[in-house]
């Protein structure tokens, strides 16, 4: 009888681990954290993960065996593991889940995987075995297969086995992955043709250019001095520098059959600078930040770095994570979006060189896999890790320090699909398995982290002045209700803002302008009759996007061209109400004909290298204004800003929200951050009806305390977080009764346990969205309930109503902290 067993995770949701039965000789060779591909139901096949390794055969079902072991070592640490179990536990999802989301893809092969040929990558038919040479044919044949045809192809069961191989020989890549015009960089050597080695063919040669071609000769020479001094492979581009010569003259040797070129795949995420430079010295400030941080790291585990903008918190950074990559320990710099911090990235290769990794949601599947695996093996070139919030799946192996920047930032979380995770909030948990150290930076605190240290439980360290005491902006408030009513207005530009912005560009500096939202105006509506064009799959009218002609939902994405006339009366009055960043890209325009003007939002940044065209193209002052919605926020150095305007305040604040006025604060203080951050004073113009509100009031005397205070007696006051907790749960169908229905059950149930600290149903001000209908409840959890067990009790009532045939293909979402 067979003993031997592993409970292994699925990536799939599933409540539980699956057991199966592995053989006496699997079962020595298997460690948890490799990977087996395994039958699953009639048909499917699966990679999973071994979680366990035991002998007691499962009670209900009978264990089926493996099909094969997919990996000679762990590919999952048992911190990684304890975390995926942590996370799913909190966020109230499942373990599976979690593993989709921690795994390069390329990792995850299953009966459903759809494979193609890697048309950006060149294969040495010689490098595959037989079966992999099959399956390879086949796909020059066919742009795709699946995993039953390549089991017919090679008449077996089990081969995941030959798809991992081929995946990791780049001949193929998984799932139709778009490939975002990344192209593997092959540099090109020469080396001196076979049938001049011998010393007399290569004498006749010499003395053979010597009449005719002299430079020929130069170049051969100098291909032997370059080969003789670094005893490597010679580059083509070394070989024209050091002969100050052409490619043409190369070519023509090659062409003459005197040398040969070929090419080597370098590694793509190859540091490519000088030496490492020295770090900065800090100043006063900076150094009594960082002595607050070390000081507070002797009793506490996260610190909260509270620093002005422009205050040198990342040389702050820098230094811990000096120290700490000098112990020989990983550091993880976690950014709200990688994509925006090309800044960081090289400043930190000046500093760290190679030992810098980044890991980038844009990045192909082999990029991610290559840093995954030098994260693993603990690579030199992974020591500082910088990335966005999936990194914290990354199989750090000891790590010593996470740093989360603009832990404000809400992108931190995850909404869809599950896990939904806070990135910011999993890292503490993260560097607690290590027992490393969590340093939360930002300007503009979450509430929630400056309460943590009030309360005491992270510590605190504070900048309170900019860098080079260079002042912060002066902000200026505009009534442009008052503008208007004195036609002081053009267009969406107040007379003020216009002079400030003459005054700037006639000093030859540059300018910032905010608009929270993309496309030419959010809505078209008709003069006559009032109907404006709504999404046929969402509750929401369509923008217009001017420069393409369209109507767009910023939902599902479902477009139309732009209609001359009403679609429901017929009339060609059409009008444009609210504006959006290209509406005002385009008044500029019509304002200041002579000048550059670009714009960054979501429409203009898709594409891996979208974000750094259009922030280089403005760093090298090749723009004078740029239009922007909050992608301009994050920590961008720019260094010849002179001001910041920020068209309409009055849309963020009037957002139906209970962080609104929080989300504001942090906007519009960081926007304005973005102004003067060198030796002159920045300016900031904020274009407002309401000038006298609060949250405006303290944006302009930049005072987070006050904001802090207020807000947070707000949130006590109607019971938000930091004082309760929330887990929001959506409810989603097609069919609007129906949703009703499942939410009124589960309501009632739900107030059974939690009596008034239940809230809803609610629809959404979006109520429907791909053709799915919403609605949600929102439970609040007081201090001193117990979280664990409240969450247990939501399960089953999720449970109970998963049983209700008529609900069946109703789908529940819970979100833990909603955020
Ligand atoms: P923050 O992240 O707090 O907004 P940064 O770290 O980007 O601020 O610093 C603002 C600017 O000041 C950067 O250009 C940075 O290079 C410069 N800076 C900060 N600290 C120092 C220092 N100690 N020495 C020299 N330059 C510094
Ligand atoms: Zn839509």
């Amino acid at each position: 009888m067979n003993l031997h067993f592993i409970d292994v995770i699925l990536p799939i949701p599933l409540e539980k681990r699956f057991t199966y039965s592995i053989t006496q000789a699997e079962s020595e060779f298997l460690q948890i954290g490799m990977r087996v591909s395994i039958p699953f139901g009639k048909t499917k096949i699966y990679t999973g993960i071994v979680a366990n390794i035991h002998q007691t055969a499962p009670l209900i079902y009978e264990a089926k065996e493996i099909h094969q072991i997919l990996d000679e070592a762990p590919i999952v640490t048992q911190q990684q593991l304890k975390l995926w179990q942590w996370i799913a536990k909190y966020y109230m999802c499942t373990e599976g889940e979690v593993m989709r989301a921690a795994l390069p893809n390329a990792f995850l092969l299953e009966s459903e995987t759809i494979i193609s040929p890697n048309k950006n990558s060149v294969i040495n038919d010689e490098e595959l075995k037989d079966d992999e040479f099959l399956i390879y044919e086949a796909l020059q044949h066919q742009s795709s297969l699946k995993i039953q045809d390549i089991s017919s192809i090679l008449d077996k069961k089990n081969v995941l086995p030959v798809v991992k191989r081929l995946v990791e020989k780049e001949a193929i890549i998984l799932n139709e992955e778009i490939y975002d015009k990344y192209k593997p960089k092959y540099v090109r050597y020469v080396k001196l043709s076979n049938q001049y080695t011998s010393e007399a063919a290569l004498n006749a040669l010499l003395d053979d250019l010597n009449k005719n071609a002299t430079k020929q000769k130069e170049v051969i020479l100098n291909l032997f001095s370059i080969s003789a001094k670094t005893k490597k492979p010679v580059k083509v581009s070394d070989l024209i520098e050091v002969s100050k010569t052409t490619s043409s003259t190369i070519k023509t040797l090659i062409d003459k059959n005197i040398l040969e070129d070929y090419h080597i795949q370098t590694d793509r995420i190859q540091y490519e600078g000088e030496d490492n430079e020295d770090t900065k010295q800090l100043n006063q400030y900076q150094t009594e930040a960082l002595q607050q941080i070390n000081t507070n790291f002797e009793s506490q585990n996260v610190v909260l770095l509270h620093g002005v903008t422009s205050s040198g918190k990342t040389e702050v950074y820098v230094k811990l994570i000096e120290s700490i990559v000098a112990q020989g320990k990983q550091v993880l710099y976690l950014l709200p979006e990688i994509a925006l911090t090309t800044q960081l990235v090289s400043r930190l290769q000046d500093y760290f060189g190679e030992q810098v990794a980044v890991f980038h949601s844009k990045y192909s599947a082999h990029e991610r896999v290559e840093v995954y695996n030098n994260v693993l093996e603990n690579s030199n070139k992974a020591k500082v890790i910088l990335g966005a919030r999936s990194s914290i799946f990354l199989p750090f192996n000891n790590l010593g320090l996470i740093i989360v920047d603009e832990e404000h930032e809400q992108s931190f979380k995850q909404f869809d699909p599950a896990p939904r995770y806070n990135a910011r909030d999993v890292a503490v948990v993260l560097a607690s398995l290590f027992n490393a150290k969590t340093v939360l930076g930002s300007a503009t605190p979450s509430l929630e982290s400056y309460y943590n240290a009030t309360e005491s439980k992270y510590g605190l360290a504070e900048i309170k002045r900019r860098y080079n005491n260079v002042q912060m902006p002066d902000i200026e408030l505009v009534d442009i209700k008052d503008k208007h009513k004195r036609k002081r207005m053009k267009g969406h530009f107040s007379d003020r803002l216009i002079e400030e912005m003459t005054e700037a560009l006639e000093e030859g500096l540059q300018i910032i302008l905010f608009q929270n939202r993309r496309g030419y105006s959010p809505i078209v509506e008709c003069t006559t009759c009032g109907h404006s064009p709504q999404c046929p799959n969402c509750d929401v009218s369509l923008t217009y996007h001017q420069y393409r002609k369209q109507l767009r939902c910023h939902y599902c994405g479902y477009g139309i061209a732009m209609q001359q006339k009403c679609m429901a009366c017929g009339t060609p009055d059409l009008d444009t109400k609210g504006f959006g960043t290209e509406q005002i890209e385009a008044e500029v325009k019509q304002l200041f004909p002579e000048v550059k003007v670009g714009r960054m939002d979501l429409d203009t940044t898709r594409g891996k290298f979208g974000y750094e065209k259009i922030i280089t193209a403005f760093q090298q002052q090749e723009l004078d204004v740029l239009v922007g919605t909050q992608m301009l926020t994050k920590g961008l150095d720019f260094r010849n800003v002179k001001l910041v305007g920020i068209m309409n305040a009055d849309n963020m604040l009037n957002f139906p929200d209970f962080r609104a006025h929080e989300r504001s604060f942090q906007l519009m203080l960081q926007v304005s951050g973005r102004a003067g951050r060198t030796s002159q004073r920045g300016k900031v113009l904020i274009q407002t009806y309401n000038p006298y509100h609060k949250i405006l009031q303290q944006v302009s005397t930049n005072d987070y305390l006050a904001m802090y205070k207020e807000q947070l007696d707000d949130r006590y006051n109607y019971k938000y977080p930091p004082f309760y907790r929330l887990i929001k749960i959506t409810i989603k169908h097609r069919d609007y009764n129906k949703v009703n229905l499942a939410a009124d059950w589960l309501t009632k149930a739900l107030v059974q346990l939690f009596k008034n600290n239940v809230l809803g149903p609610e629809f959404p001000p979006v109520s429907r969205i791909r053709n799915q209908y919403h609605k949600n409840i929102l439970i609040k959890i007081p201090q001193g309930q117990h979280l664990g067990k409240t969450k247990e009790a939501i399960k089953r009532v999720e449970a109970s109503f998963n049983a209700i045939g008529d609900f069946k293909s109703v789908r529940l979402i819970m979100n833990v902290d909603n955020y």
